[in-house]
């Protein structure tokens, strides 16, 4: 298993030895840019010559994530920038997509914040709060960072962009662990993206959804411990054998972001190391 999550973060070369053009001269928004799979994906874009606004409902979160993402990038030659963002207000969405108008406007949005609450739960369990909170920050902060992405590539005349909206696996399948707000806001995401991505087609806009599997993160890691059995419950249900890790997202993102995926549009974008795809079952 270490070997597998070793060749995983080799693919990551966050040393900042190689840089690249895949991204030269676009302007990205990311959001949720503190966290696992926003922070991977700001240090790629950088390295390959993009300009990132970086934004997040954490300021502490965001200061920490943009030195790293510096440090991850010396060679950068776009600019990266945060802004405190919570993506359940319009007036902030609005905020930062306007925010790059001097920047000569957004190319790519990447709207990835999202939570799953810990309260979360089954049918009948699940308090109406959480419900609502979950909703309004991975459904309506997706509509309102996809509606403003358009504008802003509306104001500045583009005639393309790519959004990309994270989903999860749990759009696809249904989840033995309940946590039903949580499904049913990324099965949203799923529809949104796809209608999206039908209507602005003709525009050049680009809407693609990504659905991860679970990954590797630390409170994961922690929370399973020396614990083998535990970890072997969730492990076998990979055909990998092992969880994926946020730069295997990053580099998804990338692709659908720049020009090498300019025909991709309306696609459940999967990662997740064949999960989805298999029947598996214990020895
Ligand atoms: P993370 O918790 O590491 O990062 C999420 C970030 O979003 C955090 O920095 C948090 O501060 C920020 N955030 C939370 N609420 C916000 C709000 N209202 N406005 C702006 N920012 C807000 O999680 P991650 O693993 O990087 O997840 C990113 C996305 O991937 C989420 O949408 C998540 O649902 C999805 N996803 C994650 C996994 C996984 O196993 N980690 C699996 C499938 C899907």
């Amino acid at each position: 298993m270490a070997n597998a999550r070793q060749s995983a973060s080799h693919g990551a070369n966050h040393n900042g030895s190689s840089s690249g053009h895949r991204m030269a001269g676009k302007n990205a928004i990311i959001t949720g840019a503190a966290g696992g799979i926003g922070l991977e994906t700001t240090i790629l874009f950088l390295r390959e010559g993009a300009s990132v606004l970086m934004c997040d409902i954490s300021e502490p979160a965001l200061e920490r994530a943009v030195a790293i993402a510096k440090k991850a990038a010396p060679h950068m030659v776009g600019k990266v920038e945060t802004a405190q963002c919570d993506v359940s207000k319009e007036a902030h969405v609005k905020a930062v997509c306007e925010q790059l108008d001097s920047w000569g406007g957004l190319d790519v949005m990447f709207n990835n914040a999202g939570i799953m609450h810990g309260d979360d739960a089954d049918a009948v369990d699940t308090p109406e709060k959480i419900w609502d909170l979950t909703q309004a920050i991975n459904v309506k902060g997706v509509w309102y960072g996809s509606k403003h992405a358009i504008l802003s590539l509306r104001r500045h005349s583009k005639t393309c962009g790519s959004i990309i909206n994270t989903a999860s696996i749990v759009a696809l399948v249904g989840s033995a662990t309940p946590q039903l707000a949580y499904t049913a806001s990324k099965g949203a995401v799923l529809a949104m993206t796809r209608e999206l991505a039908i209507v602005h087609a003709r525009e050049g806009y680009r809407f693609n959804a990504l659905c991860p599997a679970p990954l590797n993160t630390p409170l994961l890691q922690d929370w399973l411990g020396d614990d083998k059995e535990k970890r072997l419950r969730r492990e076998i249900h990979f055909p990998m054998g092992r969880f994926g890790e946020a730069i295997e997202q990053a580099q998804g993102v990338l692709f659908l972001a720049s020009d090498e995926s300019s025909f991709i549009n309306g696609q459940d974008f999967v990662i997740d190391g064949g999960l989805t795809r298999a029947y598996v079952t214990a020895d």
